[in-house]
Parts: structure tokens; C-alpha cells; sequence
């Protein structure tokens, strides 16, 4: 049996009519960059994320940046943010010049804990905490951080609070959605997310009507009126093409949520049934509505053997992430090493993505944890 890690022909087949329809209507009409489908979508997002305003942008690593600037986040600022999570959200930070203060994870969640966060504060010396912006927690695989304690942090200690959400369209936490609570809320459109387009994209959202204003005008190189800058933007702009398709696939997404969630229930107790659960931990969910963007083991040992064999019987699986930030070579620099970090550390060298999108069959989950059980046994 095969049974990749992602399969979105699959997904395609059920609504392709309807995006070969809209990407006919937007060729005839010849209007590719924003325009009308982006402001439809830009308002189906905000509503679907609780916010008031959302932003659609070239991709949720621009979202990152675009909400950097948006806060005048630059040259020598800091930022506390997770060096367990995708490479862009710290680059994001580098890129507009400030500097990256990482803080560990929760062991459970793998999102950033507060508690080390606020040592982490109490323990900067007074000059770097006057540089100290923002707070970017990651909704890492599709569950969110602890919001109430991270935005309580933020205020205070007057920091910025951007989302990282590109994995967590949907998610919930304390019935709050993923882009609500924040000052910023960033997500992709890359299409291995829950909500992906046919290409790159993503959105910011925000609940500021100034920063709204002010995120538009950064979007297109920060010309207001055209061609008068009082500040420098980038092209951050989404397509029409882009827009359109997700605005199809959104009114499908809490279908296909539901039939992860599903899937993760499955695997839950296949594993459990297996008698597997002293060798693998499976994703604890808490108060949250997690949206299982990834569905992540973590194994005690023989993680990389375990991948060989599942890869080796036709089963797809990926380390998501390999390398913790700090560890990275172009950060260097600043100065951190191995064990500064330990429980990114255990969680980049333990854990391991199964396949977990909605069109996955029954009979797929029971070979994949077979596989597992073949491995161990
Ligand atoms: C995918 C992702 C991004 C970047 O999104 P792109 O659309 O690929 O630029 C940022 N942060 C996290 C956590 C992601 O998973």
C-alpha cells in the first residue's frame, strides 16, 4: 500500500469544476493582482479568523515581515520567538534587522512557553530589554500557543504580539481563533497548509483599522497616494488567480478539518490498541481546537530508523524541524549552543510527521500503524 505524506490530487479532483470555472473568469478579465477576488477573500478570512481586517499578501513568510514593519520592528530590536518552528519565522525577524531572543518550548504542545519567557525577560540586562519588541509565538502544527499568557506577557512589557499562524487556519484557543488575539495574525497559503492555494500566498490579519490602513500601504512598497512614499513597503501584493482558489477551498475547510481531526482520533487509538503508546507519544491536544496541519509522534528511540522503514514500506513521514533555530548555522553569531535548548532539542531529534490529510483512508492509517508495529515488534 502507498501512503504518501500529502496527497492533494485527491483534494483536487473534488473541486476542480469550480477552479477551472474562476481561473477562466479571471484570464478572460486579465486582472491578476489584487483586485476583486483578494478583497473577497481578504473579508471571508477576517470573518472565518474573528478578526476585523485581513491583508492578503505574497506569502506567510511576507506576512511575517509586512507585520514587522507594520510595527516599525528594525535595526537592533529584539524579538522572543520559538527556534522550534519553520526557518521563516525567525528569518522574518533577521531580515528586517532585528535580532531573534529565542525561548524554549512546552514539552507538550512544542509551543513557546511563557514561564521561560518571562525568565527570560527578568533575566535580560537593561539594555537589551529596551530593545525587546515583540513576541512572535508560533501555533505550531496547527495547535495554538498559550495566548492568554503569552498576550499577558506582551502587555506588560508594551510588546508587540504577532501571530505565527501559517499552520493553524481555524485553530482555537479558549474559543478565541488563530489571528485574533495578536496584534498580527500571519498565515500561508503554501499548499501543504490546511488552507493552500495553487502556488504562494498568504494573509495578514489584524484587529487595527490603523494597521489595516497601514499594512495595504506597505503592501504595495508604502506609496500613499501612489507614487509618494513616506515609507518604504515591499511588493507584498496576492494574486487574483490565488485569491480565488482559496476562497473556493475555505468553504470546504471545516470539512476537512473535521476528517483530520478524525484521522488523528484513529491513529490515537490504533496506537493505543497496539499497545504502542510506551514507545510513542501522540499529540496532546489542550484547551485548543487543534486543526492538525501535521500530525507529530514523538518516539523515544531509533526515530531515524523508524523514518528508513516507514519510507522503505511506501509510508511518507518528514522530521519537522531537524535543526532547532539556534542551532543554525547563519546564527551563529549569536552565540548560542547545543543544550541552551533542550526540549526543542528532544522534540527535533523524537518526533516524526504522519500523513493526516482528509482524503486518507481507513485502511491507509491501519497499514501505517502496522508499519510501526512491524518496526518495534
Ligand atoms: C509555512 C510556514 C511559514 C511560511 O509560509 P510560506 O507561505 O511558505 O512563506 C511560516 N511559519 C510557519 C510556522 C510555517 O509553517
Amino acid at each position: 500500500m502507498q501512503v504518501p505524506l500529502l496527497d492533494l490530487k485527491a483534494q483536487y479532483q473534488s473541486i476542480k469544476d469550480e477552479c477551472l470555472k474562476v481561473t477562466q473568469d479571471i484570464y478572460e478579465s486579465q486582472y491578476f493582482i489584487l483586485g476583486p477576488y483578494v478583497e473577497k477573500l481578504e473579508k471571508e478570512i477576517a470573518e472565518y479568523c474573528s478578526a476585523k481586517y485581513a491583508v492578503g499578501v505574497s506569502s506567510g513568510t511576507d506576512a511575517l515581515l509586512l507585520s514587522l514593519m507594520a510595527a516599525k520592528i528594525g535595526s537592533g530590536d529584539r524579538v522572543i520567538t520559538t527556534p522550534y518552528t519553520f526557518f521563516a519565522t525567525a528569518g522574518a525577524v533577521s531580515r528586517v534587522g532585528a535580532i531573534p531572543v529565542f525561548v524554549d518550548i512546552e514539552p507538550d504542545t512544542y509551543n513557546i512557553s511563557p514561564a521561560k519567557i518571562d525568565a527570560v525577560i527578568k533575566e535580560m540586562p537593561n539594555a537589551a530589554r529596551k530593545t525587546l519588541k515583540a513576541i512572535i509565538p508560533v501555533h505550531l502544527y496547527g495547535q495554538c500557543a498559550d495566548m492568554n499568557a503569552v498576550t499577558g506577557i506582551a502587555k506588560d512589557n508594551n510588546l508587540v504580539v504577532i501571530e505565527d499562524a501559517a499552520q493553524a487556519i481555524g485553530s482555537e484557543y479558549q474559543k478565541k481563533r488563530a489571528g485574533s488575539m495578536g496584534d498580527f495574525g500571519c498565515f500561508s497559503f503554501f499548499p501543504s497548509k490546511n488552507l493552500g492555494g495553487f502556488g504562494d500566498g498568504g494573509i495578514v490579519t489584524t484587529n487595527s483599522e490603523d494597521q489595516y490602513d497601514n499594512l495595504k500601504i506597505l503592501r504595495v512598497h508604502g506609496g500613499h497616494p501612489k507614487y509618494y512614499h513616506s515609507q518604504i513597503g515591499g511588493n507584498f501584493r496576492l494574486d487574483a488567480l490565488q485569491a480565488a482558489i482559496v476562497s473556493i477551498k475555505l468553504k470546504y475547510l471545516d470539512q476537512w478539518t473535521k476528517t483530520r481531526q478524525e484521522n488523528a482520533e484513529k491513529y490515537k487509538s490504533l496506537i493505543k490498541e497496539a499497545g504502542l503508546n510506551h514507545t510513542i507519544t501522540v499529540p496532546f491536544e489542550k484547551e485548543n481546537r487543534h486543526i492538525y496541519n501535521q500530525f507529530i509522534i514523538q518516539v523515544a528511540e531509533r526515530r531515524d530508523e523508524l523514518k528508513e522503514f516507514l519510507i522503505s514500506n511506501n509510508v511518507g513521514c518528514e522530521i519537522y524541524y531537524p535543526v532547532p533555530l539556534h542551532l543554525q548555522e547563519c546564527f551563529a553569531d549569536r552565540g548560542y549552543s547545543s543544550g541552551d535548548f533542550p526540549v526543542s532539542e528532544y522534540a527535533a531529534e523524537h518526533t516524526l510527521a504522519l500523513p493526516v490529510y482528509p482524503e486518507l483512508s481507513e485502511e491507509q492509517i491501519v497499514y501505517v500503524v502496522d508499519q510501526i508495529k512491524k518496526f518495534y515488534a
